[in-house]
């Protein structure tokens, strides 16, 4: 095959590993939230990459700061630090709880550095006893084999040879399951302070109150995982600042790099001094490029107006699906929060999730599902009326034409 060869779709069962089942077109261009195929047709993106593109494609903010970085230093490792992973870091303490930072390249090794910190203390401060990890049923954090085996799914994690152990999974917003299954063997419990993959559901504000109230009561570590919800997406900085409840560790990815690769652990002093030199790491963590590109994310979407402008566009999503929906009744409720919306499928259109996603690339419309009930958006935060408006009409005739069929 020479470099001239064209490439197309079927190429990716020839020379891809299959755990994946891509759509049939190859887009190669993406400008704010429109995208183009190779065909040249152009789609609206209400999908954000799964919650990353948080700024759109190719926001001039992020080209420069990728150009400028380009230029000067792309990486080091971590034997020596380098200027914006210092200035990243020192950015993330200022919008947030954490006094200290640790860089990885994804949610999951993020989630990862989570877990070996919250096991570290508790042998270091209690002894090995203190192992237990409690998580969600449907709960999401990754593919990594101890972030998987925390994930609610079984399905995920089976199939491996022997699992991770001391974890122990429960129903979310159960809050006297929880109580009745927390000791003093609890390490931590590891939760998204809403769950994304697990079809979009809010925590009550009295769960998560007694989470935190139960980790204190037990000397167990709360870790949020914000790989999803973080940098804006549902209107604070981290989702967390909204409920009222902080955690002691914190994970965020997706947006973070607005597409370019990179996750950080954030947390306290006082725990990070239990991941001494040589108790993890990373080679890429902490990379320049990266960061550099994060430093622009987050300078761009902490601004007041931009987080101000999640939730004028949550209220746009809200009402165009209640107006499709009051034409072609499909969807039971809309639920999330900031631009972190699903749309669960009533009675009689259970499982027809996908059915929507597939109807919707074909008038022009990308969006996700999150399970087989429920379609998922997670667009860029400064998405513009115009886009959304043009985006619902093409999703009102994607659903008009599965409904009349
Ligand atoms: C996507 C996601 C992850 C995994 O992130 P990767 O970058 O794919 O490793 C972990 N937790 C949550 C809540 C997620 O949504």
């Amino acid at each position: 095959m020479t470099m001239e060869h064209k490439v197309e779709r079927k190429l990716f069962d020839e020379v891809m590993v299959p755990c994946y089942s891509p759509m049939q077109i190859i887009p190669v261009k993406g400008q704010g939230s429109r995208i183009w195929d190779q065909a040249d047709r152009e789609y609206i993106d209400f999908a954000g990459g799964i919650a990353v593109s948080c700024l759109g494609h190719c926001h001039p903010v992020m080209v420069n700061a990728l150009k400028s970085q380009a230029e000067k230093l792309w990486h080091l490792s971590n034997v020596m630090t380098n200027e914006p992973a210092l200035r990243l870091a020192k950015k993330l303490t200022e919008h947030s709880f954490a006094e200290k930072v640790f860089f990885a390249n994804s949610g999951a090794e993020a989630n990862e550095a989570a877990l070996k910190l919250a096991r570290r203390y508790a042998v270091d401060k209690f002894g090995p006893e203190k192992s237990e990890i409690i998580a969600f049923n449907q709960g999401f954090h990754g593919r990594t084999f101890f972030t998987v085996t925390v994930g609610g799914q079984a399905a995920y994690s089976d199939g491996f040879g022997p699992k991770p152990q001391a974890i122990s999974h429960i129903p979310y917003n159960d809050l006297s399951a929880l109580a009745e299954i927390m000791s003093d063997r609890t390490c931590a419990i590891m939760m998204e302070p809403l769950q994304g993959e697990g079809g979009i559901i809010s925590p009550t504000s009295e769960f998560v109150q007694g989470v935190r109230e139960l980790c204190d009561k037990h000397n167990a570590l709360l870790i949020f995982d914000e790989v999803q919800t973080g940098n804006g997406r549902t209107g604070n900085f981290y989702a967390y600042q909204g409920l009222g409840v902080t955690p002691d560790i914190l994970s965020t990815a997706k947006s973070l790099g607005g597409g370019f690769p990179i996750g950080a652990m954030l947390t306290t002093t006082a725990l990070a001094e239990h991941m001494k030199v040589g108790t993890h790491g990373s080679t890429y963590g902490g990379n320049p490029l990266a960061c550099a590109v994060a430093e622009a994310v987050v300078d761009e979407v902490s601004k007041p107006e931009v987080l101000a402008g999640v939730k004028e566009r949550e209220q746009w999503f809200r009402d165009a699906l209640e107006q499709i929906n009051a034409k072609y009744p499909i969807f039971a409720e809309v639920r999330g929060k900031g631009l972190l919306l699903g749309a669960a499928l009533n009675e009689e259109w259970q499982g027809r999730a996908r059915d929507v996603l597939l109807a919707a690339v074909e008038e022009g419309l990308m969006v996700l599902v999150a399970g087989t009930n429920v379609v998922r958006f997670t667009p860029s935060l400064v998405i513009d009326k115009a886009d959304v408006d043009e985006g619902m009409a093409r999703l009102e005739r994607a659903i008009a034409k599965l409904y009349n069929k």
